[in-house]
This record gives structure tokens, sequence and C-alpha cells, in this order.
């Protein structure tokens, strides 16, 4: 029980690795906290499931390419937790298309919900967070290696940003000793990444291990930063992707 007494919001926490990553934390003894945009019963059941190991959660409905949203899910979990002390933005959309193809609603969405989302929420978080507060943004590894022919710039571009901001906010926040780290998932079997999807293969060939991930490696690494063991790892980003980038 590493995270007992802390409070956590997770956003996009209904399906895939933000549901895990929610499970996990609580499996810890965290209250937790999660946003989704449509899928109110996938919510509930996850929240059910976290109430399962005796803390606190709630379901908020908050779409994340709306800030006025955001800022209010923040302030829900403060109120329904009575504090916050771990902020996981989770929630991201993936858009394919060549640049030379992409539309502008595409362009949007992309910043909207994978970059400024984040800020926004941090934003309105960092007011909460005490000593040894967390900020963990969920980045992907493709920051690191964009696959050529897959209609990936744009959304490796709003992960890279998350590395950048994310090393300029643990060093705004340091002096509090609140830190603020990436983790960048590989190929994690998910709705956005189906291991039997039409990329399966490719992404499978890429990885050292030979196989995808499941949504469960992803929540035990946040669940690691959230932690006190981590309290030295700040400003970094930490690949979990089955050697995809070795
Ligand atoms: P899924 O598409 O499987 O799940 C997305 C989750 O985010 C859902 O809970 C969804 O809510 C929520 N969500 C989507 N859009 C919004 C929005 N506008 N506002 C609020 N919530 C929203 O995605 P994954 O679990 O695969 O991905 C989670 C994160 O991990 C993303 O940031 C993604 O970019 C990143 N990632 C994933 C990888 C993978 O291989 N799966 C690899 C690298 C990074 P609802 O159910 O209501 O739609």
């Amino acid at each position: 029980m590493t995270l007992l007494g802390k409070r956590a919001l997770v956003t996009g926490a209904s399906r895939g690795i933000g549901a895990a990553i929610a499970t996990a934390l609580a499996a810890e003894g965290a209250d937790v906290a999660i946003t989704y945009e449509k899928s109110a019963e996938a919510a509930a059941e996850v929240v059910a499931k976290i109430k399962a190991f005796g803390v606190k959660s709630v379901a908020i409905q908050a779409d994340s390419a709306d800030p006025a949203a955001v800022q209010a899910s923040v302030a829900k979990t403060v109120a329904e937790l009575g504090g916050l002390d771990i902020l996981v933005n989770n929630a991201g959309i993936l858009r394919l298309a060549e640049v030379k193809d992409m539309s502008l609603d595409d362009i949007n969405a992309l910043l909207n919900v994978n970059v400024r989302a984040p800020i926004v929420a941090s934003q309105a978080a960092i007011p909460h967070l005490g000593k040894g507060g967390r900020i963990i943004n969920i980045g992907s590894f493709f920051a690191d290696k964009v696959p050529g022919g897959a209609g990936l710039p744009v959304y490796a571009l709003t992960k890279s940003a998350l590395t950048a901001f994310s090393q300029g906010l643990a060093r705004e926040l340091g002096s509090r000793d609140i830190t603020v780290n990436v983790v960048q998932p590989g190929s994690i079997d998910t709705d956005m990444n189906p291991a039997h999807g039409p990329f399966g293969e490719n992404l499978r060939s890429l990885t050292a291990l030979g196989r995808y991930g499941t949504v469960d490696d992803i929540g035990h690494m946040v669940a690691f930063l959230a932690s006190d063991k981590a309290q030295y790892i700040t400003g970094t980003a930490l690949t979990v992707d089955g050697g995809a980038n070795a």
C-alpha cells in the first residue's frame, strides 16, 4: 500500500490504459477520480472496480477538448476526494494522416486533447498539490521514433510536446518537492491500438520482446512513479515499449 491516503485524478480512464492506471493507483490505496468523454457505463464499471479496493472513487464527464470542463474536473475531484496529490494526464486521441492531407479539425483536436488539456489540468491542479505531489503525463514511444508512412507526424508532435512541458514544469515545481514525468507507452493492446488491428503485425515486429504490452504494464509504472519510491525521478520520460526503440 504505497499510496494510502493519496488522492488522484486520472483523465480518460473509462477504458484502456487510463482504466488500468486508475485501478493500479487504487490497488495501492489511493482514492481515485476519473474522467471520460462518452462512455458513462464503462466509467461506472471502473469506479465500481476501484471502490472494491475500499477507497473512494468518482467518475466525471469532461471532454478534454474543452478547457472549462478540464478545469471543472479538477475542482470536482478536490471537492469529492478532499484534495489532490496525483494528476495523471492520460486522455488522448489518435488521428492518422499525412501532413499534406490532415484536416484543420484533426490538427485542432489532436492539439486540444493531447497538449492543451494536460497544460490546463496541470494549471488547475498545481495550487492543490503539496509536498510529494505528482504530475504524470502519458506520452508515447512515437515521441522518440516516428515510423514513416503511418500518418503519425502530428500525433507524435503532441506526444513529444509533453516531454518539453514536463521538463520545464519539473523545474518550476521542484522547490515544492513535486515531481513531473512522462510515461511513454509502446504498443499497448487497447481500442486505440488493437494488437490484432491493421498495424498490429508491423508494430509487434518493432519490439525486442516480440509482443504487445498490456494496459497493466503502464498502470504499474504509473503507480511506481506516483509512490515515494520514485521521489528522486523528475523531468524525465520513461519508455515502456517492449524494446521498440532499442
Ligand atoms: P483508448 O482510445 O483505448 O481510450 C481512451 C480513453 O480516453 C477513454 O477512456 C476515452 O473516454 C478517453 N478520452 C478520449 N478522448 C477524450 C476526451 N476528448 N475527453 C475525455 N476523455 C477522452 O486509448 P488508450 O488507452 O490506448 O490510450 C491512452 C493514452 O495512452 C493516450 O494518451 C494515448 O495517446 C496513449 N498511448 C497509447 C498507446 C497504445 O498503444 N494504446 C501507445 C502510446 C501512447 P471515452 O470512453 O468516454 O471515449
